[in-house]
């Protein structure tokens, strides 16, 4: 390798969204000295700024994966942080809908299935009583899940970053790891950008999203087989021209790679609706507007009143999946030395949702990792 300047650090951290910025934070309160490289000029623009600011009550991952333990941890975590720190968020609730009698089968195996996850509150109602809540709605059935919230995730990544750099950590922008090489005296990464330099460092978590792979395939010394494959799942959202007569959130019962086509509020009431699933060759975050035509049918069922023409393009997110389309849902990966023998390397794979409402459990595992 060759660049301009050499130096070493403890531990570096590849890439500030929210994941890279609560581990960075977990390991500067730990006595860590820490550095973030940031291949873009900001925290958080790539997925942690496209997602619907959810924080997710931990209902439908598969019992014990990490995906199901790190949200249930994750979120009372979030909750309480975000008291203690003024975050903006509210528990608002989600009602989940059955807009036929088929589906009122499945709440009921939705509502099991979140008890062996440890999600003991959802609340059967009927039609009638999901219409007394949200008198807009269409619905033969519901559950009501009283502990889902939303949250403002640049807050939230703001606080993070106020708490790493509070506690001695630093981020460098505009400064992407390009390659690596895994070495007796630790791991030594090439970075890019204005002020290339060679960095050495003892413990290297690989936070950087959909980089996360090819960043891992660029470092000599990572076993191969070790790394998994990416795809790429993009959601398209659309925004409502006026207020939303809801109050919660709404979700369809769920599809296959996503949650379903489901409404979410902002924080200032706007309403979205997504996101959608396509399975993309390569990332682009492009909304084609014919896709509305596919949510207007999707929203329908749940609220018939939704006008024609309310629903506008807004924006996408990628969720960064490891496994193909068709393939059952992968678990979240937090590999440490144990799964592929690098001693001080953490890397994290397939981080889609609940990633933002996990982040500060995830972070602690990588921590724990790393002890
Ligand atoms: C459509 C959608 C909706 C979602 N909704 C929710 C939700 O409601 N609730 C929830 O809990 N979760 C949700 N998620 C999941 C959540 O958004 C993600 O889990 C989380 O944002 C992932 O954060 P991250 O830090 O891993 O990745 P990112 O935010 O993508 O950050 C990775 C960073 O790494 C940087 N980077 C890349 N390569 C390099 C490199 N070589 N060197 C240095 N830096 C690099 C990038 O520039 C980027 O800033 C959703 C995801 C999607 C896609």
């Amino acid at each position: 390798m060759s660049a301009s300047e050499e130096s070493s650090v403890d531990c570096v951290v590849a890439g500030a969204g929210v994941i890279g910025l609560a581990v960075a934070r977990a390991l500067a309160l730990r006595g860590r000295e820490v550095l973030v490289l940031e291949a873009t000029g900001l925290v958080g623009s790539d997925t942690s700024a496209r997602n619907s600011e959810v924080i997710h009550a931990g209902i439908y991952y598969a019992p014990g994966t990490l995906k199901a333990r790190l949200c249930v941890a994750g979120r009372d975590a979030l909750y309480a942080y975000c008291a203690e720190r003024s975050i903006p968020h509210r528990r608002c609730g989600k009602l989940i809908v059955a807009a036929s009698a088929a589906e009122t089968d499945r709440l009921a195996a939705i509502d099991a299935h979140a008890r062996a996850c440890g999600v003991t509150d959802l609340e059967p109602l009927t039609g009638a009583q999901a219409r007394a809540l949200e008198p807009a709605l269409s619905a033969e059935a519901a559950l009501l899940s009283p502990y889902t919230g939303i949250v403002d995730s640049h807050a939230l990544m703001l606080a993070y970053r106020g708490d790493l750099e509070d506690a001695g950590g630093m981020i460098a922008f505009n400064a992407p790891v390009l390659r690596g090489e895994v070495t007796a005296n630790g791991i030594v990464l090439e970075v890019g950008g204005a002020e290339p330099m060679r960095l050495t460092c003892s413990t290297f978590v690989n936070a950087a999203g959909h980089g996360a792979v090819p960043l891992a395939r660029a470092i000599a010394g990572i076993p191969a087989e070790t790394i998994p494959p990416a795809y790429f799942c993009k959601g398209s959202y659309f925004t409502l021209s006026g207020r939303a007569p809801f109050s919660r959130l709404v979700y369809p019962v769920p599809e296959q790679a996503g949650l379903g086509v489901h409404l979410t509020l902002d924080l200032g009431g706007q309403a979205r609706f997504g996101p959608d699933t396509e399975w993309i060759d390569a990332p682009n975050y492009d909304v084609d507007p014919a896709r509305g035509d596919t949510f207007y049918a999707a929203i329908r069922r749940y609220w018939p009143a939704l006008p024609d023409g309310a629903l506008n393009p807004a924006y996408a997110g990628i969720r960064p999946k490891i496994v193909p389309a068709g393939a059952r849902a992968a678990d979240f990966r937090i590999d440490g030395p144990a799964e592929h023998g690098v001693p001080g390397l953490v890397q994290l794979f397939g981080i889609e949702s609940p990633g933002l409402t996990a982040s500060l459990a995830i972070a602690d595992r990588v921590a724990e990792k790393l002890a």
